[in-house]
Formats: C-alpha cells, structure tokens, sequence
C-alpha cells in the first residue's frame, strides 16, 4: 500500500513480525520432531507422525510424533528414575535449574511468542505482550518457591512423577503454569501437549538441553487424546494435571478413581461479567474486549456472558457494537491486529454450530460489516443480546469470539444470574462503587473475581475453579499444594489399631449405663427425625453384645438432610469469633458430659474407661483446636506484578457430605465435622457405622450449644450404600470419606458428575490421637476453596 493510499483510506497498513528465527528453529529439526525422553530426542515406537498446521495461513509447520504406549512408559520410566535425584538436590538446586529456565526463555521470548503466535492463530501482541513474559515470570516466581520449600512448605513432600495434560489455548502459558511448581516442589514430569499445539513445548525441551536440566526431569510426549489417556493410566505415574474440557475432566476422575493419584483439573467455564449502572462504561468496552476477544475468546475464564443493568444496557450494546466495528481480526504474525485465526477447523465449526444454534433460539445476533480475510479459520467477533438465561449459547461454552449479554435490574438478580451456571471459574464486576463490588464479589462462586478489570493474571496469585470448573489451583502459595503431599500420610496403616478391649462383666453393669434404653433418631434441620424408610439396624458391642437400634437411613433420608444443610444460611454468614464462641460452647458442654460420653465408648467399643475417657478429652482439646482457628484461618495479599491489592480469601466449600471413620467414634467424628463447619460449611454426616452412638448422642450437646438448625445433620445407616448417595446427589459440594479402599473408589466415581471436591483415605487409617495425623490445616484447606478477587489500584 502506498503512502498515498493510505492518506486517502487511513486503513492500517501490515506490519508484520519476522518469522526467521522460529523458521531456524522448525528447520533445525527438519520440521520432523520427536519425543524428549529422558533428555534425548527419541523416534516414537509406532513411527507415526502428525501434521502442525499454522491456523492463520493454513500453511503446514511440521510434523509431530504421535507416542504411543511404549513411548509413554518409556517416559514415566524416565521421570521415575530421575527422581531421587532431584528430590536429593534440595530446593537450592532446583531453584537454580528453574532460575536458569526463566533466564533463557526471557533471552529466547521472541522467538517463543512468533512460534505460539504461528503454531496457535492468536496475535503475536499477545504473545509477545501477555503469554510469554508471563511464562518467564511463572518459572522466577516458581524458582522462589524452590528456595523456600525447605522452610515453608515442611511438613510436605513431593508427590513423585507427575502427568500433565495442557490445551491447545495458552500452549507455552499452561505448561509453566504446571512444570513451574511441579519441578519447584521435587517432582519430575511426563506433559502433553495439545495435539495442535505442541511447538512451543518442543522449544521449551530444547531450553532444558540449553541449561543441563538433568535428564528425565521434565519429558515431553506429543501426541492425541489416547496419548493423554494412556499417560492418566499409567500406573507409575502419581498425579495427573489437567486443563482442558469438563468432559474429559470427568472421564479422567472416573479413570483415576480409588487410585490414590492426585488429580487438580482446571476445565471450561461460562464466566459473566457484570456491569452495575454506575460503571465508566467506556472503560467497560476496553474491559469486554479483553474479556471476550482476547485469544479469539478460546480462554476458559473468557467473561462470555455479559450481565449489565437494565438502565444502562441499551446504551453500553450501542458502545459494544461501535468498537467491534473498529475491532481487526488477521494474521497471527501481524503487529496490528485485535484478534487471531481461531485454532483449528473443528473448533471453527464448534463455534459456527453454535452461533446458528443461537439466532435459531430467537436471541439477537449482531457481527461488525466488515469480512474476515478468506484464507485462515477466522470468525468475527460477534455479540449476542436479549438472550433469555436458559438458552443454550448462556449456558454452553463457545470457546470463540462470542459475546451473549443479558441484563439485570437489582443486585439480588445480578447475583443469582451469575451464579447460574455449572461453572464456577472467573467473573469480572464492573461499578465505581467498591463497597458495591466487595458485597458482590464473595456472592460469586467462582474462584477468580476481577474488579474492574478482566483476563489479569499473576505467577502469584492462585487461579482455579468452583464446581464444575474444576479443583485445585495453579499460581501463588495456594497452587503448590497440588504439587506435595503431608508428610503425615507416610504413617497413615493399612490395619485397624488394635485396642485393648474388656468384655462387660454383667448385664447388671450393662443396664447401668446412661442412655441404653433411649431411642436414637436422626438428626436433620435441627430436629430429631425418624427415618423415611421406618427401618432400623441393631448396634452391638464388639463382643456381639446387643446395645440399641438406630435408624436405618435411605437415599430420601439424605435427600432431606442436604435440603436442610442448604437452608441453613445464617452459620455462613457468622464471622470467625462468632463461630468461634460456639465451638467453644460445644466443648463446654461436652465436657460436662465427659462420663456419660466415655461410658457410651465404654459400652460400644469394650476399651478401657481410662480409654474412653481420652477419647473424650482429646475431643474436647480438638474442639479447642478448631475454636482457636475459626477466626485465624486469613487468606494472603498477593504480590502481583500489576497495580492491584489481590485478596486471596479461603470460602466455605458449601454443603458437605462427611462420612465418619468407624474407629474412634467420638473423636473420629469430632476430627472431621468440627473443622468443615470451622470454616463455615454446614454438613451432612455419616457417623462410624459399627459405633455410631456417640454422634446420635452428639444432637443433645448441638441443641444445648447455639448450633443453627441444619448446621450439622446426622444421618445413621449403613455407611457405603449412604456414601454411595451423597457421592451421586448434586447438591453437595464436597465429600470427604475415611472408609475402605472401595468406598473410597466409589467416591471419587461417582463424584465426578458434579465434580464435587473429595477427599477420601483409600482405605488408610490415621491416627487421630496424633496431632499430626488427627488435625490441623490440612482438615482446613480441604474445607474451603480459595477466592482471589483483584482490586486495581492508581488514579
Ligand atoms: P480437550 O479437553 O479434549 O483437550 C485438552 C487436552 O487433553 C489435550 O491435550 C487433549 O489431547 C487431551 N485429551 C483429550 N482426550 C483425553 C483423554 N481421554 N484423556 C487424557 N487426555 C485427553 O479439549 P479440546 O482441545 O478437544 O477442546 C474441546 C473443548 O474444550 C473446547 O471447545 C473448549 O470448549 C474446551 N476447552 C477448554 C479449555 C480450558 O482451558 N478450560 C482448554 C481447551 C479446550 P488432544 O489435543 O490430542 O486432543
């Protein structure tokens, strides 16, 4: 174009970014990669390769190994047998190794960001300005975190070889998001990469060469789905994460149920972006075009349902669709474009199908007037409005460039319209008024809100979903939890403890027992109820002595407990030294009780009653331990590196399912309920099958304590076939189960619909007089979920 033309036109001329050193880079293989095994170049066992295609410019790239079983064992082998090692090099040494990786990426960025930028369709700005930088940034932060292992993370251990699943999306992006703190906190890797998108993880392997990583620390298999799927199984390999799609989350927490493997799963999500009338709305539009044409809008936490306030909505639609008209979509590689090639022709057509599914819905579709460039799989931004909440394109995630906006008219209907969604990723609050935006933010479920800004995001600052989005999180102090395991579980027993027991002398001393002839009942909503069923099961002691009936509890039993736990608002809304003063008030009169709850040990499990008699003291102590903590488990101030106060903020979980372990049956249940309700969770509780008399007493000390009706329910019965329930129903949020090895697998199957988050024992018994087994902040961190909600700051 010339410069005449351009006067006349004032269109954008291209400015293209050289490609040279990315094309030395593919040519220096031959355009032929094979798989990084164990710190070579390996061919894959099957011969097979696959083609790289450049979404932009439909032009071939390479072509990738396609590994297979061999190939992926071969791997695992590797990583295992450079393990040791790197665990024996301390946190020093591997802070050096991850210093070294950042080092070099910062010196090769540019070459990282045109390869991305080639390999993925998005804009070489984003590469070059977001993605790549904060690549470089996740592996300093992370070579911190080495450091500081030793010190801060003690009680923990590293987990062994981890596998690594990551999209074709943020290529680069997500595997420092998960070799970073792998690597940091001792473990080695096995990743995927996305069959589109391999690339740059093939230029990251080249990186560990460069710096001496020793071999098998990080492997790098390329491959298609069943590649993942053959990495999930294999059985050497301790935990698998994952970012991708909720549906494989799903299949691969059925396919590592009651496996013992960790997972974290980071899947789609349907974030809305909530506008209050009193919000700059030009600044809005800035903050719409990153939230949903940034990446084309393939971006999990992408904010793709706009909600804003009814008086505004017309007014903010009219600004919307004035900058989509200026908006450029082309070349991955040009310096001048907004948005990239979307990444692949099925993606395209995902998108398309859905665009149509929409308008034939009868929601109003609107695209800017100009084409997208003909060649490359290109699709314009588009905004649809007057989307009823129920349609399929609010409820479905597009992962492309399409906007659906509602509107709202009170906050009360902004809340529940957010919240109405299987997802619980991100969402994004836009409105001068902070006090405004700090009231809405914690009614979000979601584990990211953005103030007045969208798509930021920090090597610090933990990111991760609620409910269906998935579990765990990546980032900041909080994410490297997924990379460790308490040091405690290595002396978790795979036997019962055995305890000394006495045969009751007489029945004479039988009957003289408190509460022998009382008839226990269930405990929902505050109310001591009958079972649905009009069943009972027998308890006897362990000398097959009879003691009492308790009531045998059914699927419609559960139902109600869950019902009523779910209308027990006001324990949530307690602060800290609220819930606090409860516990306490619990442990008081628990222990005015102590004798008539040690007898009831006494009579059901034969001990000792000297015995017993610490089994109630060591429950009143741990009571003391979760009344202490209520209003000191605080969340962090992260240090990000843009100007913003990002409040790290652990939430209640929910409605949680806890099933009881069966030794222990006053301090088994004590250790589990007291510190899920700590932190504000109201629970539905199995308590020990075989001695579950000691939680049927319980009711007495919650109805004397100022425990709110349906805070804590107790439901009685046979405890797998009721686990088996809460594991199904969908309204719990989380389970946690300390049974056997198969009510364990049970769990973790039959979670998965939900995603609801588990932690289960795999059939391990702790010992729960020890502190370091029995209590602490582990209990803690799996009874909430962590906010990060980020607050811009600067005039
Ligand atoms: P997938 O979830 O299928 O892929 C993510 C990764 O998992 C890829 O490496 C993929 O390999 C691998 N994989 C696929 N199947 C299995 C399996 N059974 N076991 C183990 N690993 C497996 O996402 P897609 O790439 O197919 O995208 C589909 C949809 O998912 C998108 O339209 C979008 O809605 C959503 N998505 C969400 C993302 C997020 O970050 N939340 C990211 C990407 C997609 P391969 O690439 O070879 O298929």
């Amino acid at each position: 174009m010339s410069i005449k033309e351009i006067y006349q036109t004032m269109e954008y001329g291209p400015a293209p970014e050289s490609n040279k050193e990315s094309e030395d880079f593919l040519n220096s293989h031959k355009r032929k990669f094979n798989l990084f095994i164990n710190g070579k170049w390996t061919k894959p066992a099957s011969g097979d390769y696959f083609e790289s295609i450049s979404p932009s410019t439909t032009e071939k790239l390479a072509l990738i190994s396609n590994a297979n079983e061999k190939d992926v064992d071969d791997a695992v082998k590797a990583a295992k047998k450079a393990l040791k090692s790197w665990v024996e090099i301390g946190g020093h040494g591997r802070a050096r190794y991850l210093y070294a990786i950042a080092r070099q990426i910062q010196k090769h960025s540019r070459n990282f960001a045109v390869l991305e930028s080639m390999d993925n369709g998005k804009p070489i700005r984003e590469t070059r300005d977001i993605d790549i930088p904060l690549v470089a940034r996740h592996f300093y932060h992370h070579a911190g975190w080495a450091q500081l292992m030793d010190t801060e993370m003690k009680e923990y251990k590293e987990i062994g070889v981890i596998g690594q699943i990551i999209p074709w999306n943020f290529p680069m992006l997500m595997l420092a998001w998960k070799i970073a703190p792998a690597l940091a906190m001792g473990n080695t890797v096995v990743l995927k990469p996305a069959e589109f998108t391999s690339l740059t993880a093939l230029l990251f392997a080249d990186i560990c060469k460069q710096i001496g990583l020793p071999d098998g620390v990080v492997n790098i298999v390329t491959g298609h789905g069943d590649t993942g799927a053959t990495l999930v199984n294999h059985p050497d390999v301790a935990k698998i994460a994952f970012t991708g799609s909720t549906e494989v989350g799903k299949i691969i927490r059925r396919a590592t149920a009651g496996t013992g493997k960790k997972i974290s799963l980071e899947l789609g999500g349907k974030s809305p972006f909530i506008v209050f009338e009193d919000a700059d709305l030009d600044s809005v539009v800035e903050g719409i075009v990153d939230a949903i044409w940034f990446n084309q809008g393939q971006v999990c936490c992408a904010g793709s349902r706009l909600l804003v306030q009814e008086s505004v909505a017309e007014k903010l639609y009219a600004k919307i669709r004035a900058r989509m008209e200026t908006l450029r979509v082309g070349k991955s590689l040009d310096k001048s474009i907004d948005i990239g090639a979307i990444v692949a022709p099925v993606q395209l057509r995902t998108i398309e199908d859905l665009v149509q599914k929409g308008k034939e819905e009868g929601n109003t579709c609107w695209q800017p007037s100009w084409n997208c460039p003909a060649d490359g799989y290109f699709y314009p931004p588009t905004l649809f409005t007057d989307v009823s909440p129920s349609s399929v394109i609010a409820q479905e995630e597009i992962f492309g460039p399409v906007l659906v906006a509602m509107s709202f008219r009170s906050h009360g209907e902004a809340v529940k319209l957010a919240n109405n969604t299987r997802y619980g990723l991100a969402s994004s609050i836009w409105t001068e008024n902070i006090n405004l935006a700090l009231d809405i933010a914690p009614q979000i479920k979601a584990g990211t809100v953005w103030i007045n800004c969208s798509n930021v995001f920090d090597a610090s600052s933990g990111f991760g979903g609620y409910r269906e989005s998935g579990y765990g999180r990546e980032g900041g102090k909080e994410g490297l939890y997924e990379y460790v395991k308490h040091r405690a579980e290595s002396e978790f027993k795979n036997d019962a403890p055995k305890l000394k027991t006495h045969e009751p002398s007489s029945k004479k001393e039988n009957k003289s027992l408190p509460s022998i002839d009382r008839t226990p009942k269930l405990y929902i909503g505050g109310k001591q109820a009958r079972p649905d069923g009009g069943n009972s099961i027998t308890i006897k002691d362990t000398y097959g002595n009879y003691i009492s009936e308790v009531p045998k509890s059914s699927r419609k039993d559960i139902r109600n407990a869950v019902e009523a736990a779910h209308a027990c608002t006001s324990w949530a809304g307690m602060t800290g030294h609220a819930k606090a003063q409860v516990l306490y008030y619990i442990a008081e009169n628990l222990s005015v009780r102590a004798d008539e709850f040690a007898a009831r040990i006494v009579q059901m499990t034969n001990v000792s009653t000297a015995d017993a008699n610490k089994e109630v003291q060591t429950s009143i102590e741990r009571i003391y331990t979760y009344a202490a903590w209520a209003d000191k488990y605080d969340g962090l101030v992260h240090h990000t590196t843009q100007r913003n106060v990002t409040l790290a903020m652990p939430e209640r979980v929910g409605v949680m399912g806890i099933v009881c372990p069966d030794e222990s049956p006053l301090l088994g249940f004590i250790s589990t309920v007291i510190p899920a309700i700590a932190m504000g969770n109201c629970v539905v509780v199995i308590p020990s099958e075989s001695a579950p008399l000691s939680a049927t007493d319980f009711y007495q000390i919650l109805e004397t304590s100022d425990v709110p009706a349906g805070c804590i329910n107790i439901v009685t019965g046979n405890k797998d076939e009721l686990t088996k329930e809460m594991a199904k129903h969908d309204d719990i949020d989380g389970l946690w189960y300390f049974g056997s090895a198969q009510g364990s697998k049970d769990v973790e199957l039959l979670s998965a619909e939900n995603l609801k988050r588990t932690w289960v024992n795999y059939g391990k018994y702790r010992n729960w007089y020890d502190r370091s087994q029995g209590e602490g902040t582990e209990f803690l961190r799996h009874a909430t979920e962590i906010k990060n909600i980020w607050i811009p700051y600067g005039a």
